[in-house]
């Protein structure tokens, strides 16, 4: 199956496909959330947002400091809710009510490329 994609999209998301985008601004609004976790030294816990990119989905999960950190070090993971990981993604751990994923192919190109880590 081949995706339908430009090869790069100049680092913007507004270039992406709509469901990729939502995945890649949650990730930065999560990126936030950590800024301010880190400013307030908290109890070593974030209530970041589920990172499955559907429009439908609301879902927060309280996450470990340092597991966000594990999943923000490699730049094709993302934090979903459990069942909220779509086909195509390789769930790489679970804990407590979320998994971890990785994407793949095209997926995993535009998250590398707006990467806020980088
Ligand atoms: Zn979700």
């Amino acid at each position: 199956m081949q995706e339908q994609q430009p090869a790069t999209t100049n680092g913007d998301p507004a270039q992406e496909a709509p469901p990729r985008r939502r995945q890649l601004l949650i990730r930065e609004v999560n990126e936030q959330i950590r800024r301010i976790g880190d400013r307030r030294d908290g109890d070593g816990f974030l209530v970041v947002l589920c990172e499955c990119g559907s429009p439908e989905c609301t879902d927060r999960l309280t996450i470990r400091t340092e597991a966000y950190e594990a999943v923000r070090s490699a730049p094709a993971r993302f934090i979903v809710k459990e069942g909220h990981s779509s086909m195509g993604d390789h769930v790489v751990g679970s804990r407590d009510g979320y998994v971890m994923i990785q994407k793949s192919g095209a997926g995993a190109r535009s998250a590398a490329e707006h990467d806020p880590r980088r």
